[in-house]
């Protein structure tokens, strides 16, 4: 029989993470401090993160090596299996080839923890004893705790009040790894006290959250702040995904033609393209077609501008340079949580500024009818950020059709919807709502990015 997956061994966990800083034509804009428009030091980063993680957000080193003690912890679902997905090949009678690389088998259920280990462990290394951080409907708490857990640390998460009251099952998850989850905003912080002030009935935001997270580690000696996407470092860690496809792709005798993957922050997507984009920046592969997708309601990609603007809506963080829908932006509430994020990271940003990464953007109605079509074919209910990636590799794949082209597709199947299943029962009850893009509300976030 034609074979389906392609495993790896565990000795073939990548012993060091590729860093594309190296590779970059040109080097990144560096963060800007607001107040002064002069680039921070590392030293003012050091109140929230351990030393050895702002060192590797600045490295222009080309290999960072990977712990032994984090690839022992990744061995537990590490190497994930990249997968011929030969039904589905066979349900759109397409003469592509597809493959997709299967991030779904971690403890979470994501490719988050990929990056919680490595951020954990750092923190201990360096006598960190509690960790704190935001997540929206619970997949990056959900994979710090479980982090935190191995390490013997302990895990503060502020949780958005409305996903904490709404979706209770990811709350649970946390707490079952031993951390503790607050809703957002809470008293537990100067500026929770003051959202509550003048809203006692606020039903939170990512960027409230944000805002707690890291008041709470910078008031706290023992205490550090932790991010789940957008940083350097974390799209770093996230390359062990694509380390390992490119070796698998070696057993399947392909090389990617086209490759897609879903757009949040941009970890999930840079951390499966970058060692692949290395060929196309330094020659080897200058044909490669890499895309980008994203939400309709939230297209930070293929409509906002590139330019300075803040991290978070309390502007608590540095100056990025990225593309942005402005950091007062407030998405339309789409199922896909993990997409609403008004701007990207920076070194996704600069590459799809310079054109080496291509962005597209879909409607959620769409994009659940895609992930069907994948679950009919291959069994697995993808998470719905993950549905966006899976719409764009089905519509490449019908092209090929049309012009027979045996184009080898490649998506980064990021993880499963087993906790988002209540957004596949409004898609079935055909609730869902397609957002058009909100220009006029872009507009106005827009008008309050900072001059630089
Ligand atoms: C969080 C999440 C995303 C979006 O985050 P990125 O940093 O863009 O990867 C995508 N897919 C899944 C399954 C997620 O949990």
């Amino acid at each position: 029989m034609e074979q389906v997956k392609f495993l790896l061994d565990e000795n073939e966990i990548p012993k060091a993470w590729y860093n594309i800083q190296a590779d970059l034509p040109t080097p990144l804009d560096p963060p800007l401090n607001p107040a002064t428009k002069e680039p921070i030091g590392p030293e003012a980063l050091a109140p929230i993160f351990p030393m050895e993680l702002i060192k590797q957000e600045v490295s222009q080193e080309r290999w960072i090596p990977i712990p032994k003690e984090v690839r022992d912890v990744y061995r537990l679902w590490r190497p994930t299996p990249l997968y011929r997905a030969r039904r589905l090949e066979k349900a759109l009678k397409t003469p592509a080839k597809i493959y997709y690389k299967w991030e779904g088998v971690s403890p979470p259920g994501s490719h988050k923890p990929n990056t919680a280990v490595a951020q954990a462990y750092y923190n201990m290394k360096e006598g960190t004893q509690r960790m704190t951080t935001e997540t929206g409907a619970g997949q990056w708490g959900s994979a710090l705790a479980f982090a935190t857990r191995l390490f013997e640390l302990k895990c503060t998460v502020y949780m958005v009040k409305v996903s904490y009251e709404q979706k209770p099952y990811r709350r649970i998850l946390m707490e079952s790894w031993g951390a503790e989850c607050i809703p957002s905003p809470s008293k537990r912080t100067d500026y929770g006290k003051t959202v509550l002030k003048d809203d006692p009935k606020c039903p939170g935001s990512l960027g409230i959250a944000i805002s707690e997270a890291i008041e709470d580690a910078a008031k706290h000696e023992d205490t550090k702040y932790s991010l789940g996407s957008v940083l350097n470092h974390v799209l770093l860690h996230q390359t062990v995904v694509g380390l390992e496809t490119k070796k698998q792709f070696k057993l399947a005798g392909d090389y990617p033609d086209v490759m897609f993957g879903c757009v949040g922050g941009g970890s999930n997507f840079s951390g499966a393209v970058f060692p692949f984009v290395a060929d196309k920046l330094t020659g080897k592969k200058p044909e490669l077609k890499v895309v980008a997708c994203e939400p309709k309601a939230c297209p930070t990609l293929t409509k906002g501008p590139y330019m300075y603007d803040f991290g978070d809506a309390a502007r608590t963080t540095p100056l990025f340079m990225m593309h942005t829908l402005g950091h007062t932006f407030v998405p339309p509430p789409i199922h896909s949580g993990g997409l609403r994020y008004h701007g990207d990271a920076p070194l996704l940003c600069k590459l799809v500024k310079e054109k080496v990464i291509d962005a597209v953007a879909y409607h959620q109605n769409e994009v659940f009818k895609a992930a069907l079509t994948f679950a009919g074919a291959e069994g697995i209910v993808v998470a719905p950020e993950t549905a966006h990636c899976v719409k764009g590799t089905i519509d490449e794949a019908l092209k090929c059709k049309e012009t027979g082209e045996e184009k080898v597709i490649f998506f980064a199947n990021s993880g499963h919807g087993h906790f988002d299943l209540g957004a596949y029962d409004t898609y079935h009850a055909k609730k869902l709502v397609d957002y058009e893009y909100p220009a006029k509300l872009v507009k106005k976030a827009l008008e309050k990015v900072p001059k630089v």
